[in-house]
Order: C-alpha cells, then sequence, then structure tokens
C-alpha cells in the first residue's frame, strides 16, 4: 500500500488512505456538499463518509496453463440502516478499494431515493476478464464468491452484475454459495438467468429505465423523441439496450462507441445493424456508412441527449465546456466530475444524474429477489410496469425537489436519498 497520510483524531491517529482514490474523493465531494445543504448532524456526516464494512481477498486460481495467479477482490457494504446490502460485482483492471467504496456509497443513496429496502454494497476483482478462458472466469468466480462468503446472503448482502460481470457469473455465484449451504438460494444474487430465479427485464432493466426517464423529460420540454438525436458512449448491457429501446421510440441514434471508440452518423444509424455487427466483429469501429470517431470527439457532438454508459469521469473540466447536449443522462455511474457538474450546471445543460438514472438495474433486482423470496414469478408486463412506476415517480419528486430547494438535479437527488438515510439512523440509534 502506498505511503498513508496520518492525522490526529481523538488522540488516535487515524490512517487515512485505505479508501483514498480519485473516484472516492468525487463520492466524499458530492455527499460533503449535500450534507451542508442538508445541515446534517457532523456525527452522521462521519459515519456515512467511509463504509461499514470492507472486505479485502486475495482470489488465487489455477490458470489453463498450470500455474496459480492471485487477484485481488473486494466486497465493501457501506450502510445497512434500510435493509440487506445491495450492489453489483465488477471485473475490471482498474478496480481498487477505494472505486469499490464510492460505487458502495453511491448504492446506498440510489437505493434510498428510489425507496427500496436496502443498503448499498459493491464488490470487485481487478482482472480483464477478456483476458481469461471461460474454465478460468468460471474458477475465479467460485473462489471469489467463497471468500467473501461470510458476508453475503439473501438477507444480509445481494451481488449483482456490473461492468465486466454477467448472468452467467449470477449463476456461478449462486451455485457456490447454495453449494455451500446445502439448498438452492436463488435470492442471493440477482441478474442470474430465468431458469434458475431470475426474472423477466432484468438484462434490459437499466436500459429500460434511462429509456423512462429520457422520455419523461422530453416530454416535460416539449420535445417529441422522433424530432431528437441522442449520442451514446458505451456499447456494453446499457449502453446497447438504451440505444436499442430509444431507437424503438423514433430517437435517431447518431453515434455510439465502445471502448475502441465510436461510430458517428448524422443522418441516424441503423441500431439493429449496429448489434449485428457488433456481435459479428466485436468492435463497433469499421461500421459501414458511419465515420469512426473517438471517444473523446463522441462526448463532445451536438445532440438532444447524451448518455455516458460506460465508466466513470469521462466529463472533467477539460471537456464539459465543449459539451453540446441538452440534456446529459447518466448511464454509467459517476461519469461527471463535481468541476465539470459546476460547468454544465453553468450552460443549463439538464442532468438526470446516475443515481436516477441508472436506478433501473437495481429496481428490477429487488423485483428478482423479492420472487425468489416468494417463489412466485411475474410478467414482463407487470414488471416494466412495476419499473415505470417507480422510476418517474422518483424522477419528480427529484424535479420538484430540485424547484422547490433551488438546488441541482444531482444535489436534489443525493439529498433525498441522504435525507432518508438519514431519518433512518436518527429513529434506530447509535449502538451500543
Ligand atoms: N450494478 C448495478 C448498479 O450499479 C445494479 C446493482 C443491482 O442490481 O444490485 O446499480
Amino acid at each position: 500500500m502506498e505511503i498513508q497520510k496520518q492525522k490526529i483524531s481523538n488522540g488516535v491517529k487515524e490512517i487515512i488512505s485505505e479508501f483514498e482514490s480519485p473516484m472516492h474523493k468525487i463520492a466524499k465531494e458530492q455527499f460533503e456538499e449535500a450534507a451542508e445543504i442538508l445541515n446534517l448532524d457532523p456525527n452522521l456526516r462521519d459515519r456515512l463518509k467511509k463504509p461499514a464494512r470492507a472486505l479485502v481477498v486475495s482470489v488465487p486460481i489455477k490458470m489453463d496453463n498450470g500455474r496459480v495467479e492471485v487477484f485481488q477482490g473486494y466486497r465493501v457494504q457501506h450502510d445497512s440502516v434500510l435493509g440487506p446490502t445491495k450492489g453489483g460485482i465488477r471485473y475490471h483492471p482498474d478496480v481498487n478499494l477505494g472505486e469499490v467504496a464510492a460505487l458502495a456509497m453511491w448504492m446506498t443513496w440510489k437505493c434510498a431515493l428510489v425507496g427500496l429496502p436496502y443498503g448499498g454494497a459493491k464488490g470487485g476483482i481487478r482482472v480483464d476478464p477478456n483476458k481469461l478462458s471461460i474454465n478460468e472466469l468460471e474458477r475465479l468466480t467460485r473462489r471469489f464468491t467463497a471468500e467473501i462468503f461470510p458476508l453475503i446472503g439473501p438477507t444480509q448482502d445481494i451481488p449483482a452484475p456490473d461492468v465486466g460481470t454477467n448472468d452467467q457469473i449470477m449463476a456461478w455465484m449462486m451455485d457456490t454459495y447454495s453449494q455451500q449451504i446445502g439448498y438452492s438460494v436463488p435470492g442471493v444474487v440477482t441478474g442470474k438467468p430465468i431458469s434458475i430465479g431470475g426474472t423477466y427485464g432484468r438484462p434490459e432493466a437499466t436500459g429500460q429505465g434511462l429509456v423512462y426517464v429520457i422520455l419523461e423529460t422530453l416530454k416535460n420540454m416539449k420535445i417529441s423523441p422522433k424530432n431528437s438525436t441522442a449520442v451514446i458512449q458505451g456499447f456494453g448491457n446499457v449502453g446497447e439496450n438504451v440505444a436499442r429501446l430509444l431507437s424503438e421510440q423514433g430517437v435517431k441514434i447518431i453515434a455510439v462507441s465502445d471502448i475502441q471508440g465510436g461510430i458517428y452518423n448524422k443522418r441516424g444509424l441503423n441500431i439493429s445493424e449496429v448489434i449485428k455487427y457488433k456481435e459479428k466483429n466485436k468492435i463497433l469501429r469499421g461500421f459501414p456508412n458511419a465515420q469512426n470517431i473517438t471517444n473523446d470527439e463522441l462526448l463532445e457532438l451536438s445532440a438532444t441527449i447524451l448518455c455516458p454508459a460506460a465508466l466513470s469521469g469521462v466529463i472533467t473540466e477539460k471537456n464539459a465546456d465543449k459539451i453540446k447536449a441538452k440534456v446529459l443522462v447518466e448511464g454509467a455511474n459517476g461519469p461527471t466530475t463535481p468541476g465539470a457538474d459546476k460547468i454544465l450546471n453553468k450552460k443549463n445543460i439538464f442532468i438526470i444524474p446516475d443515481i436516477l438514472a441508472n436506478s433501473g438495474g437495481v429496481i428490477v433486482s429487488y423485483f428478482e429477489w423479492v420472487q425468489d423470496i416468494e417463489s412466485y414469478f411475474w410478467d414482463i408486463e407487470e414488471i416494466n410496469k412495476k419499473l415505470f412506476k417507480i422510476i418517474t415517480s422518483a424522477f419528480y419528486r427529484v424535479w420538484d425537489f430540485s424547484k422547490k430547494k433551488k438546488v441541482s438535479m444531482r444535489q436534489a437527488a443525493l439529498m433525498s436519498g441522504i435525507n432518508k438515510i438519514a431519518e433512518a439512523h436518527k429513529l434506530r440509534g447509535l449502538y451500543p
């Protein structure tokens, strides 16, 4: 670990470096700003700035060549005052404790904001999943699940997919957990395949939720979907579904991208052809009838809607001034730095912040968990009807709050989530 900075607090030398990372800094800054406006009790502020529990594990696996490699894994539970903790598992080469802690904090605010009976958590392994064979990926997932076993469970902490993980990985996690317990426990993870207790609508849930809030925004701006254009960064689970569902609503998708770069056509891209092309060629670049562009150029295109749906920290003080979209809808967690946020607000760009915009994923995860517990399953119409109701009412609550308190949509969303958590802490008191 890097050199630890220390500060004196109550005569105790406090090590403050464990969670230090650019993303945790952003999460903390956002929290402090919202806490200040809310005039939050300082005792509670200190408790909420750091996660309640963090587990760091080594995950040794036998590689296909017979050698053993050790990967670093994490599970962080930020706050459990409202119920079991909930949040995805990320497989990415940049995963670190601070990043996972930041993402766990955002899950706390997200679940509270949309009214789910959950606290926030997140987990991950520092690995590039594309470099592993399917068998190595399975051994990694199973060993990681065994290492975090003491922390997870359907009444304790419920993982789900995130960047670099999918339904197959959730199936292995569910199986590994169930093998230890001795019977099938589908409710231990969400985002599973339908046949083992998954739910309809979970794969497209985050994208579907984003589209619901985008359509409400356009309605309020009196712009018809048919007269709007969209630019989407990222073509994973979230980006691809947003592109598909928005184009079905008549929105012209003029640019999309993946990690290698983007494709642009100002007359609009045929999204079903793009999906087929990506499936066949594994990359978007080279798609016929489109111009290749970089991910940086893509963010600066003129469009009605800009949806960053890849990784965090892509809109910064360096490029915020060049953003030309009317609406910024955050599919990814933490795509905008606080500095960039201020610039975008000055430019009057309407921001639908991550904890609201991408909450469709965890909302449908909640439906999956409820169905698993009841062993009674719903159809897709019921899922989408309930998702629409929860996410649009959260959207209007945030909107009204932002107008009433004269704060940005982001501050309003954070303040609503934080306020709920603060109220629950006040009622439950401090143990012992
Ligand atoms: N990983 C998703 C998120 O960041 C979903 C979490 C879940 O479904 O529990 O919201």
